[in-house]
C-alpha cells in the first residue's frame, strides 16, 4: 500500500460504484455507490459513509472491473486516520507484539509451549516448512501428527505476517513487517514455505512483495497443494474415507485469492469423501468470520455483530459440520459458537486430512474460544472509555 500503488489506483478507477453497490454490509444504491467513490477518490473521506462502515471483508477488489483497488483506497483513509489520532487503547490487545495480546497470551499447557519452543529455532528444521502464523500458534495442537513430521512447522510470535496491521490499514508498521521478515529470511537455507492460513498465504505471496517491497526468497505454497502433491507421491494414504456433509466458510483472504482457491479447497474436502453444502452467501459474496469487522472502528460490537452473522448464516444452511480452511476464522467463529453450544461443529481443513489418515484430533477449540472471549473482556472491554492513544512501535 505504498503511495505510489494509491495514485495508480485512483487513476485506474473509473467511478462506475461496481465495487461499493456490490457490498453486502453497506447496501448503497448505485448512485450513493458513485457518490462515495467520488468523495474516496478526492480524498473527502471524513464524509465518506464507505471509510466509516466497511468491515474489511475485501470483497470490493473483486467486484471492481477495473483492478482499482478501492479496499486499499479506503484503507489509507485508515491510515491517515491513524497516523493524526493513533489507536484507541482497547485496540493494543488485538495488536500482535503489543504485551498483552489475544493470542500469544492465552494460557497454554506444557504440551503447547513445547511445540511452541521447537518450532521457533532461528535456522529451519527442513528445505520445505510450514509457516504456523499467530492463529496456528495460538492452537498449536492442530499442526501435530505424520503430516507435520514430513512438513516440520518453523515459525515464532515475532515472525507475525502483519495482517491484523493491514486489516486496520496501517501502513507504517505493515512497511515494518515486510522489512522484518526480508531480513529475518534473506539468508535461510529454505526451498518452499507451506501455509495454512490463506491470511498468512496472501500477504506473503501478494500483499508484502507487491504492495510492501518484501524480497523472500523461496517458493510459496498452501498447504492443500502440498499435501496433493504428496498424495501423488504417494507419501500418505487416506486410510479413513470420511462421508460427513459439511458447509464450508470462505475467508476473506480466500476471497481476494479468487475463485480458483476456493473452489480447490472444496475440491480437497471431496477428495477426503466430504460432501459439500453452500450457504446463500459464500465465496466472493461470502461473510466475514467476525475478526475483520472488528478493524474499522475497533469494536467488539462490529466483531460479535458480523461475527454471529456469519455463524447464524452457516446454521441455517444444509450440512451437519461448518468446514473452515482459515485458522483464523476457526479461532473466532468458535467464539461466537459458545452462544449455541449445540449448533454445528467447526471443524478445520486440517483436522479432516488428520481423520482421513486415521489420526484421532484432540480438539481443545471450546477451551480456546472461553479463554479468548475471557482475554477480551479482560484486557480490551475496561478501555472502552479510556481516552489514551497508542501508536504501534
Ligand atoms: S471491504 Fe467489504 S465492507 Fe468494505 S467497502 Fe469493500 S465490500 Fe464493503
Ligand atoms: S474502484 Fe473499480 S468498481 Fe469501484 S468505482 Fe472505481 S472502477 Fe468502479
Amino acid at each position: 500500500m505504498i503511495l505510489e500503488d494509491l495514485h495508480s489506483y485512483r487513476d485506474a478507477c473509473r467511478g462506475c460504484g461496481e465495487c461499493l453497490v456490490n457490498c453486502r454490509y453497506m447496501r448503497f444504491t448505485r448512485d450513493q455507490a458513485v457518490e462515495e467513490i467520488r468523495k474516496i477518490n478526492r480524498g473527502e473521506t471524513a464524509s465518506s459513509r464507505a471509510v466509516r462502515d466497511c468491515m474489511s471483508c475485501y470483497a470490493c477488489n473483486r467486484f471492481c472491473p477495473n483492478d482499482a483497488h478501492p479496499y486499499e483506497r479506503i484503507h489509507f483513509a485508515w491510515d491517515a486516520r491513524y497516523r493524526q489520532e493513533g489507536l484507541p487503547m482497547r485496540a493494543s490487545y488485538l495488536m500482535p507484539g503489543r504485551r498483552p495480546n489475544f493470542r500469544q497470551d492465552l494460557p497454554f499447557s506444557a504440551r503447547e509451549r513445547e511445540l511452541h519452543a521447537r518450532w521457533a529455532s532461528d535456522m529451519p528444521p527442513a528445505r520445505t516448512c510450514l509457516y504456523p502464523g499467530c492463529n496456528l500458534l495460538a492452537m498449536p495442537l492442530l499442526a501435530t501428527g505424520a503430516i507435520f513430521e514430513v512438513l516440520p512447522v518453523w515459525g515464532r510470535w515475532d515472525l507475525c505476517c502483519g495482517e491484523m496491521f493491514f486489516r486496520m490499514g496501517l501502513v507504517e508498521p505493515v512497511r515494518g513487517v515486510a522489512e522484518r521478515l526480508s531480513s529475518f529470511y534473506r539468508d535461510k537455507p529454505i526451498d518452499e514455505l507451506v501455509f495454512v492460513c490463506p491470511a498468512g498465504y496472501n500477504m506473503f505471496s501478494h500483499v508484502l512483495p507487491e504492495q510492501f517491497g518484501a524480497k523472500f526468497p523461496f517458493k510459496i505454497t498452501f498447504f492443500t497443494d502440498w499435501f496433493d502433491h504428496q498424495l501423488s507421491r504417494g507419501r500418505f494414504n487416506l486410510s479413513q474415507g470420511l462421508s460427513d456433509a459439511v458447509v464450508v466458510h470462505d475467508s476473506c483472504h480466500g476471497r481476494i485469492l479468487g475463485d480458483a482457491f476456493m473452489n480447490g479447497q472444496r475440491e480437497f474436502l471431496r477428495k477426503l469423501g466430504l460432501r459439500i453444502h453452500e450457504t446463500g452467501l459464500n465465496r466472493t459474496h461470502g461473510l466475514c468470520c467476525g475478526v475483520a469487522a472488528g478493524c474499522n472502528r475497533y469494536s467488539l460490537i462490529d466483531l460479535v455483530r458480523w461475527g454471529y452473522t456469519a455463524l447464524h448464516t452457516l446454521e441455517k444452511a444444509e450440512g451437519d459440520e461448518i468446514a473452515v480452511y482459515c485458522t483464523g476464522c476457526l479461532l473466532t467463529l468458535n467464539i461466537f459458537h459458545l452462544l449455541n453450544p449445540f449448533g454445528k461443529r467447526l471443524v478445520h481443513l486440517i483436522e479432516y486430512t488428520r481423520a482421513a489418515l486415521g489420526e484421532r484430533v484432540e480438539r481443545r477449540h471450546t477451551v480456546k474460544a472461553v479463554q479468548m472471549a475471557a482475554g477480551i473482556g479482560i484486557h480490551a472491554l475496561p478501555h472502552y472509555l479510556n481516552p489514551k492513544r497508542i501508536k504501534i512501535s
